[in-house]
């Protein structure tokens, strides 16, 4: 297959720092569009997988799955997109397309495995993907979303992982009028997550570790913030809520956000903590309450949530970085040191 090859940021490996290196990307197929990376958020997946928090990928590791940018090629068969359009990529560029799941509009979990934007075995290729801090992707159109005209293109980027991440959850469990939410974390996640379970008509409640995020979770239009330390104000919510999406990025005790469910609650979980949670047995069997999971979302649904965002006026609190940047950027990001998403203007690696 001829490749092509594009300038990105990578390392080989956790102690190496993200550096400028050259990868292979293949050139244009049929049904393939190719962009132009204008804008990549930071997720801490990416910083997950660069300290191998889940086991080492092959080298070199090029992190970015939150892809903003303009289509510059399209393939002979490419239907949807024409040169000059805006247009995002998330976690999925490739799957089997024809499995139960792959019908039912849940790539992620297609039964043949999905391909991710980043570290994945790439099924067309050979070798593996890279992800967006990078100047160019090529992907199959049909995994490529639509970007409606948001105002601000740097501030959407992030909706593209952490915007999924949280809107499919809150609509598989029913956010809206009526129930109480809680979300654990703002982060690039949480803050999300409160911006969009409130537009979906929730009463939300945010537990948070740091106190400087107490006032600015009622900013980002949660209607109590709570410091998770307090314990007279975790009390209170003994056997509130109906849901809680649990956005924390290291081992932390569930059971106590159990026990703040209703009865016939459900944590979900869309967290990686690298270490296993324990779950106390009468903290879920009391209430018939549950512990669940979630993973990103399918494409359809995904354009689905940049829909609805544009339509409810909802971007992430951001801040741009150039890509040289990068690694203080991640060192911040593991303090939690960031309000809430840095976003790379990716026009700092030059050609
Ligand atoms: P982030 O911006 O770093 O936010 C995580 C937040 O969790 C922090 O801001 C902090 O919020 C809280 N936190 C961190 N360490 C904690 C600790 N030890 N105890 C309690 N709270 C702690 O990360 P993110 O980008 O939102 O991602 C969050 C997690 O979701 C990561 O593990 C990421 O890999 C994962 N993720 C999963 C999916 C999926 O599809 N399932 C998709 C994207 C990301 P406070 O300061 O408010 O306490
Ligand atoms: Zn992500």
């Amino acid at each position: 297959m001829i490749m092509q090859q594009v300038k990105a940021y990578g390392t080989e490996d956790p102690s190496t720092p993200l550096h400028e290196l050259t990868i292979k990307r293949r050139a244009l197929q049929a049904h393939d569009v190719q962009m132009e990376i204008l804008f990549c958020g930071i997720c801490h997946s990416d910083l997950h997988q660069v300290k191998a928090d889940f086991g080492q990928y092959p080298p070199p590791i090029v992190p970015g799955h939150e892809i903003l940018g303009r289509i510059t090629a399209v393939g002979d068969h490419v239907k949807n997109f024409k040169v000059g359009d805006l247009a995002g990529i998330g976690c999925i560029v490739d799957s089997c397309d024809h499995c139960e799941y792959c019908n039912e509009g849940i790539e992620q979990f297609c039964q043949q495995g999905v391909t991710f934007s980043f570290n994945s075995p790439d099924k067309v290729s050979g070798g593996h993907t890279f992800g967006g801090f990078s100047k160019s992707y090529v992907c199959n159109e049909r995994y490529v979303l639509k970007m409606p005209a948001f105002e601000n293109l740097a501030a959407a980027a992030p909706l593209l992982c952490a915007g999924i991440t949280v809107y499919s959850p809150l609509k598989h469990w029913g956010a809206g009028p009526g129930k109480k939410v809680g979300v654990l974390g703002i982060g690039g996640l949480g803050h999300v997550a409160i911006k969009i379970a409130k537009a979906m008509g929730a009463e939300v409640v945010v537990f948070t570790t740091s106190e400087s995020k107490v006032e600015d979770a009622k900013r980002l239009g949660a209607d109590f913030a709570v410091l998770s330390s307090d314990a007279d104000a975790m009390a209170a919510y003994t056997n509130k809520l109906h849901f809680i999406i649990d956005t924390v990025s290291a081992k932390h005790d569930v059971n106590t956000y159990l026990g703040l469910l209703r009865h016939d609650g459900t944590v979900v979980l869309v967290g990686l903590p690298p270490q296993p949670l324990e779950i106390g047995a009468f903290n879920v069997v009391m209430g018939r309450k549950s512990f669940a999971g979630s993973n990103i979302g399918g494409i359809a649904e995904t354009q689905e949530m940049l829909d609805f965002c544009f339509e409810h006026n909802i971007t992430a609190d951001r801040e741009i970085i150039n890509i040289q940047d990068v690694n203080t950027a991640f060192e911040r990001l593991e303090k939690g040191d960031v309000k809430y998403r840095f976003v790379i203007d990716m026009a700092s690696l030059t050609q």
